[in-house]
């Protein structure tokens, strides 16, 4: 889900994480804050670069893994080993198109986890990395009309 965070927000998490709030920092966690499409790193870098002249990969890359050490976002392991990244750290699950590749935020309501997952009723969930593989309903809407 999107956060719309103000960039002063991002650097009050930043503090509050006992992390140096530096320009480029706020701008990279500010940018996950701000989109729906779960970026990789080379995503990140390739957004942000026209807008900040200095910044280099090798920052993306140790901002990205900083950020993920101290639970600011999840670093998801999606297919072999490309990492996307997410600033929404809520229990949430995902859903990859093998179509558009696009990657969807599922709700996992608090309530009904135990429904859905039913052999875990007397157990507690911290942490949750559900990964649904398919066609997205656009593709699908697509595919119908083609036939
Ligand atoms: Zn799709
Ligand atoms: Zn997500």
């Amino acid at each position: 889900m999107k956060l719309n965070r103000t960039t002063e927000q991002v650097k009050q998490l930043l503090i509050g994480k006992g992390i140096r709030p530096s320009s480029q920092r706020v701008a990279i966690l500010h940018h996950l804050c701000s989109v729906t499409s779960h970026p990789s790193a080379e995503c990140v870098f390739e957004t942000l670069s026209p807008k900040i002249a200095s910044l280099s990969r090798a920052t993306v890359y140790n901002t990205l893994n900083l950020l993920a050490n101290n639970n600011l976002i999840l670093a998801l392991t999606i297919e072999g080993d490309e990492k996307r990244f997410d600033a929404d750290t809520s229990l949430h699950g995902h859903f990859k198109c093998n179509q558009c590749n696009e990657l969807y935020d599922i709700v996992i309501s608090k309530q009904k986890q135990t429904a859905i997952l039913e052999d875990l009723t007397d157990f507690e969930i911290d942490k949750a990395h559900l990964y649904i593989h398919g066609t997205c309903k656009k593709c699908l809407r697509k595919k119908k009309n083609l036939n």
